[in-house]
């Protein structure tokens, strides 16, 4: 496995003794060459998961490892330097990611400065090359990001994270924040990037349909913790959890056709607060299914298919 989280945990002290559990205990692997769907909706700490793992959020307890190597709960400026190296992030928001005051030269080739082992002349041949290879062209360099569409800002993202070479990419949430017509373009692109670099991916996301097309496994988080995980379309065509039913329920799909002949059952009120978690399945207020014992007792997690394994009193052990 390239990538493995052992029971990580990120916690935030928010004051007057409250701690939010934003990741509480979060273990998987993703293997060399794997794109990992990690799907949830706002709040339930896909992204500081994201961040955490690749040491841009210290972890609280619990360990990450990247090819067999632990990697530092709080990462120093040297870590950071080394790990930059071999793992990236793609971030939501093309237009608050990139800095407006720098030119989209800067911006792809900082990384590569920060390095220190190329000239000038050399970081420049190299953001040519990376801005055409995200279909975009040489000449851009000289631009500035309000600029660009928000498709084309995210493929300056793209290229500013893969001009390092990494091996490992988390995208959190890459297409949210674009229209519906560019969402594929930007999709593709990342998968024909991980074939042809022979990348590992987590893809974060909250559209299941998309999640589905692009990773080979998913991952469904709720309140801190997974609920579901297993083979893309086992999970999205059988799934067993409550929360997985609701959400693929809940998610618009994309042929008009189809989605006018579906009946939508929204998942009823808010992710509840991550605030001073106490005892019980965390679903349990907004469960349609939910059981006396649900209040109270923890679901284990039990194994229902070959991996493919769910956490909910409804599949007992
Ligand atoms: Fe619903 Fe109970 Fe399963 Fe939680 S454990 S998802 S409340 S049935």
């Amino acid at each position: 496995m390239l990538i493995r989280a052992h029971n990580l945990k990120k916690h935030f002290s928010i004051g007057k003794g409250d701690i939010l559990h934003a990741v509480d205990g979060v273990s998987l692997e993703i293997a060399e060459n794997e794109i990992l769907g990690l799907v949830g909706e706002s709040g339930s700490g896909k992204s500081t998961f994201g961040k955490a793992l690749i040491g841009l959020h210290q972890r609280t307890s619990g360990e990450a490892y990247f090819n067999n190597t632990l990697l530092p709960e709080r990462f120093s400026a040297s870590d950071h330097l080394h790990y930059s190296k071999l793992m990236q992030m793609i971030f939501q928001d093309p237009y608050s990611s990139l800095n407006p005051r720098m030119t989209i030269l800067d911006i792809i080739g900082e990384g590569l400065a920060i390095q220190g082992n190329l000239s000038k002349a050399d970081i420049k041949e190299q953001v040519s090359y990376w801005l055409r290879r995200v279909g975009l062209h040489s000449d851009h360099m000289s631009r500035y990001p309000h600029e660009f569409s928000g498709g084309q800002r995210q493929r300056i993202g793209i290229a500013r994270a893969m001009i390092i070479g990494p091996k490992f990419v988390v995208c959190d949430e890459p297409i949210s924040a674009l229209d519906v017509s560019v969402q594929a373009q930007v999709v593709n692109l990342l998968e024909e990037l991980k074939q042809t670099l022979g990348l590992t991916l987590l893809f974060i996301a909250h559209d299941l349909s998309m999640v589905r097309y692009v990773s080979d496994r998913m991952v469904v988080m709720y309140l801190g913790t997974i609920v579901e995980s297993g083979p893309s379309n086992e999970v999205f065509y059988q799934p067993k959890h409550p929360y997985t039913r609701l959400l693929i329920e809940s998610n618009p799909e994309p042929d008009p056709n189809i989605e006018r002949q579906r009946t939508h059952t929204p998942i009823r009120g808010e992710v509840t607060s991550p605030l001073n978690i106490g005892p019980g399945c965390r679903f349990a207020d907004r469960c349609p299914q939910a059981m006396e014992e649900c209040k109270t007792v923890t679901p284990e997690v039990t194994q229902v298919a070959d991996d493919h394994s769910v956490s909910c009193h409804l599949y007992p052990g």
